[in-house]
This record gives C-alpha cells, sequence and structure tokens, in this order.
C-alpha cells in the first residue's frame, strides 16, 4: 500500500474533498497547508499575521515558512504510517525540500478543466469550525449554512472571490504546474481526469484508493 502521497492539482481541483474521504476510509491524516495557514491567520500568530497578505492576494507564501510549517506537522506521531499531502508542495524549491524531509511513494495528479475550477471555487463553502468542504451547487449541506459534521457555521473564503480565483489559477500555472513534470520524470505520478462537474467525489476516491494499493 502506498501511504505518503502528494495530491496534485489546480485550486479547486477537489484534493480537500477526496483527501478528507480518503482520511475516514484509510485513516491516514490530510495534511493541508493551506488549514493549517488559515488556523494560524485565524489565531493571530506570528506565522499567520506573516501569510495573511499573501493569502488574500491568491499569492504564494513564501517557501521558508511553509516548508517549516509542513515539517513541524510531519513530525508528529499520527504521520509515521503515511500522509496524504494536500496543497504541498507548490513549488519546485517546496519539494526539494520535501526529499529531504521524507520519502514519496506516489503523486495523483487532479487534472480539471479551468470553467470547472472556476465554477466550484465560486460556489465552495467551508467550515469555520473543522475546515469540511461544501460546495452550494454540487455538494451542498444538509441544513443550509450549518456543517453536516460539527453543527460550526459555513462561509465562503476570502480567496474564493472571483478576482483572487483569476489570480490563483494563474499563479498555479506558473508555479506549481511544473511539479507535474519533476514528479512523471521520477515514474511516481498518476493523472486522474476528472472533466465533469458532477462525478460523485465516491468514484474518484474509489479510482485513488485502487491506485494506492
Ligand atoms: P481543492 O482542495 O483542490 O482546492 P476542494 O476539494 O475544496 O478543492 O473542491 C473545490 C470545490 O469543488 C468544493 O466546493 C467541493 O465541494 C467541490 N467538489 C470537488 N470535487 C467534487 C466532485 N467530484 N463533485 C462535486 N463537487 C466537487
Ligand atoms: P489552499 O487551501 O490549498 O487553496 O491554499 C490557500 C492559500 O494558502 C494559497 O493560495 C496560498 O496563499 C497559501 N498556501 C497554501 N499552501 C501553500 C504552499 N504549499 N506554498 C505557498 N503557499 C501556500
Amino acid at each position: 500500500m502506498k501511504t505518503r502521497v502528494i495530491f496534485l492539482g489546480p485550486p479547486g481541483a477537489g484534493k480537500g474533498t477526496y483527501a478528507s474521504r480518503i482520511m475516514e476510509r484509510l485513516n491516514i491524516p490530510q495534511i493541508s497547508t493551506g488549514d493549517l495557514l488559515r488556523e494560524a491567520i485565524r489565531n493571530r500568530t506570528e506565522i499567520g499575521i506573516k501569510a495573511e497578505e499573501y493569502v488574500s492576494q491568491g499569492k504564494l507564501v513564501p517557501d521558508d515558512i511553509v516548508i517549516e510549517i509542513l515539517k513541524q506537522r510531519l513530525a508528529k506521531d499520527d504521520c509515521k504510517n503515511g500522509f496524504i499531502l494536500d496543497g504541498f508542495p507548490r513549488t519546485i524549491e517546496q519539494a526539494k525540500a520535501l526529499d529531504n524531509i521524507t520519502h514519496i511513494d506516489l503523486v495523483i495528479n487532479l487534472v480539471v478543466p479551468d470553467e470547472i475550477i472556476v465554477k466550484r471555487l465560486s460556489s465552495r463553502i467551508i467550515c469555520k469550525r473543522c475546515g469540511a468542504v461544501y460546495n452550494l451547487i454540487t455538494l451542498p449541506p444538509k441544513k443550509e449554512g450549518i456543517c453536516d459534521k460539527c453543527g460550526g457555521p459555513l462561509y465562503q473564503r476570502e480567496d474564493d472571490k472571483p478576482e483572487v480565483i483569476m489570480q490563483r489559477l494563474d499563479v498555479y500555472k506558473k508555479q506549481t504546474a511544473p511539479l507535474v513534470e519533476y514528479y512523471r520524470n521520477r515514474g511516481i505520478l498518476v493523472d486522474i481526469v476528472c472533466d465533469k462537474v458532477d462525478t460523485p467525489p465516491e468514484e474518484v476516491v474509489d479510482r485513488i484508493i485502487k491506485i494506492m494499493r
């Protein structure tokens, strides 16, 4: 079983949606640097204060900050049997740093057309308390505005507004997309193409778990 896994793909590709479901099914932690940064921003930590201006503008937070956060998270006990990295690495520099921290078994590359991404991100809502991800159009919560899992309030991320979405897609193409070739050349990358807006998440999750096995 391949349990040290990276989920690669543009913002809105479904990384968090699939990683959270796999975490529940296989008991492997989902590590989202975006979630860790949002938590730091909410708690007004030193890192959070530094990161905020980048996140709100849809730019990447400097490598040294994110690498340090990731390193600390991977050192925790629950990562010893594996992990799913969701949103890290996002630059070649981060990928090289990761090579010095741990070994990666598999990279799942989610391939999703831009028009689906824009639709999904502009209708994404997340739970303020537990970070669970919903979609107003495709995956609505049972009760409007309330998280199915923890009862927390749902909100739209600041960076899911139209201007910032376009900026994030641009950043992905320029800074993160080169990682596809980086990992493909190593022979550990598998593409998963999702070109329909309504493919049920469980269907994609089943495909990914088969590849992990
Ligand atoms: P990422 O973590 O890659 O940025 P998310 O997992 O947050 O992406 O997904 C973006 C949005 O698209 C969310 O609102 C999510 O609910 C929705 N979504 C993702 N995958 C699917 C799917 N297969 N079917 C329907 N909606 C989806
Ligand atoms: P995400 O939740 O993955 O969409 O990330 C939200 C935002 O957090 C991004 O637009 C970046 O500003 C920042 N971020 C998350 N992960 C990273 C990373 N690995 N490197 C740099 N910035 C990141």
